[in-house]
């Protein structure tokens, strides 16, 4: 019988998992993928949000505000990329300055720090870059950008060398409230536990649903972006909003914490929860609206599409909280934005939460807290040299693009939370993230990882589960032996 078990490995999951191994208590983390941050977690804005959008007094401001402050901490301690370059929110018109005074107010009253309403000159001195038209906009030094899939493998990590245990390609199927807990059904067996945290993202409501009377439901809503070359990446220097409208923040311009450029979200319902296909109107629509904020963007140096998809619920806020008719199970549910801004903050309240339903919170005597990374070309030439001469497998670069080296891919793979797949590489030390996106290191990752886990080539995905890259030998004659 363990203790807790958290249902989803995305940031949610992984920044619980992450508070709770601040205790004397057994942790478990299934998660349906072969990775951590496989779900909405890994595609989205990466933006850490500064908190003036949500309404005042609901729970989206609440933890958004404190979930700003929250990042910038974990980011130093658990070495992930994060900067915080501030925020605009632009006005073309009269009205967009009457929301820009609106989300200023709210803002305040959400506790923001440092908020300024700017002229229309005072930005383009910022941002050259803006749209000349504009007629003045709302700044948000506290905003920042972060990686948020390194994020959430930083605190899983974290988490599993404090004893916190995750099971991966392990689907929470069923559920049954006993006696002591709950009983939960995988395909890999039953698992017993005393309390039971939903943080299933865009399937929490059919993980509610197992245990408890139907409340919400959610609706996946697509959201498609260009990610552009290194070229493009300081075409503007801070995060550059339009108005927000009832279906999101708006399509937005903004640097990466890995030097990029991305564009976009659009926003649209989607039937297949899973869908993250990308659509050429979707596209067009966020260039065209984009242009809107800047027009420098050169498109022909776009190095990938993406899309992620929004949990949205019929609910104006966050879902959190335990079951009424379960006790002993929580929700974490309908985490749309600001969620990966808010998630460290969720996850402070919800250790609290489940002290105050009985779980006995022990600090452990000994706590890492701390995560060290090399990255090889954040070092000095002097640096460099000293790490080849103590290991050479620094000294050979893998992924010339975002020059990756072999040690560096060696670390990643021997982390606590053992990516097994060529994207789960990628997303813990960059191999593939460049202009070529892995068209020249893939297949030597695939070599890497076979020969460090003794594993066949053929047993190593692309990204999930299915996504096979070598099928079998090529060139094979049956007759020459
Ligand atoms: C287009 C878009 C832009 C966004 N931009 C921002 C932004 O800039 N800033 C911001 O703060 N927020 C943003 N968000 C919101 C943010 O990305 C989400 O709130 C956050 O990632 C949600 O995290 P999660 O852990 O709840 O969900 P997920 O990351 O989806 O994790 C849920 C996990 O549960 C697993 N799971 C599901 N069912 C089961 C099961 N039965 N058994 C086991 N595992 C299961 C899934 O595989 C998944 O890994 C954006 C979202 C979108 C879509």
């Amino acid at each position: 019988m363990v203790d807790v078990v958290i249902i989803g490995a995305g940031i949610v999951g992984c920044s619980l998992a992450y508070e709770l191994s601040k205790y004397q208590l057994s942790t478990l983390v299934l998660e349906k993928e072969n990775d951590v941050a496989c779900g909405t977690t890994k595609a989205n804005s990466a933006i850490v949000h500064a908190g003036y959008d949500p309404h005042p007094g609901t729970k989206m401001a609440k933890y958004n505000v404190e979930g700003n402050r929250l990042i910038e901490e974990l980011a130093k301690k658990l070495s992930v990329p994060y900067k915080k370059v501030g925020s605009f929110v632009l006005a073309f018109d009269d009205a967009d300055m009457d929301t820009v005074r609106d989300l200023y107010d709210r803002g305040v009253k959400n506790g923001v720090p440092d908020l300024q309403i700017l002229s229309a000159a005072e930005t383009l001195a910022l941002e050259p870059n803006l749209n000349p038209q504009i007629k003045g906009a709302l700044y948000a030094p506290s905003a920042g950008i972060v990686s948020p899939w390194e994020l959430a493998i930083a605190m899983m990590d974290t988490a599993m060398k404090n004893g916190v245990q995750l099971r991966k390609s392990c689907e929470v199927t069923g559920m049954e409230k006993t006696e002591e807990g709950f009983l939960l059904h995988t395909g890999t067996g039953d698992i017993a536990a005393r309390y039971v945290v939903n943080a299933a993202g865009l399937y929490s409501d059919e993980v509610h649903n197992m245990v408890s009377a139907p409340s919400f439901t959610i609706t996946a809503n697509r959201g498609q972006y260009y990610l552009l070359d290194k070229n493009q990446g300081d075409v503007v220097h801070h995060v550059i909003f339009q108005c927000p409208s009832k279906v999101g923040k708006g399509v937005l311009v903004s640097p990466t914490v890995h030097g990029n450029l991305i564009v976009g979200p659009d926003a649209n319902d989607v039937s297949g929860r899973d869908d993250v296909s990308t659509t050429r109107e979707g596209l067009d629509f966020v260039m065209q609206a984009a242009s809107r904020s800047c027009d420098k963007v050169n498109y022909r140096q776009s190095i990938r599409n993406f899309a992620g998809n929004r949990a949205l619920s019929e609910i104006d806020d966050f879902i959190i909280g335990e079951a009424p008719d379960a006790k002993g199970f929580f929700d974490i549910a309908g985490i749309k934005s600001p969620g990966l801004t808010s998630a460290p903050a969720i996850a402070v309240d919800v250790v609290r939460m489940l002290g105050g339903a009985g779980l006995p919170l022990t600090p452990r005597d000994q706590v890492v807290d701390r995560r060290e990374k090399i990255t090889f070309r954040e070092l000095s030439p002097k640096e460099r040299a000293a790490l080849i001469a103590k290991d050479p497998r620094y000294g050979t670069i893998i992924c010339r693009c975002e020059t990756v080296t072999e040690g560096e891919i060696i670390d990643a793979i021997h982390t606590p939370t053992a990516p097994r797949s060529v994207d789960a590489v990628k997303r813990r030390c960059n191999a593939g993230m460049g202009r070529c996106q892995g068209g020249f290191c893939g297949p030597r990752v695939l070599e890497i990882l076979s020969r460090e886990l003794q594993l066949d080539p053929r047993e190593i995905p692309q990204d999930k589960a299915g996504s096979a890259i070598v099928i079998g030998e090529t060139k094979v004659r049956e007759d020459i032996h």
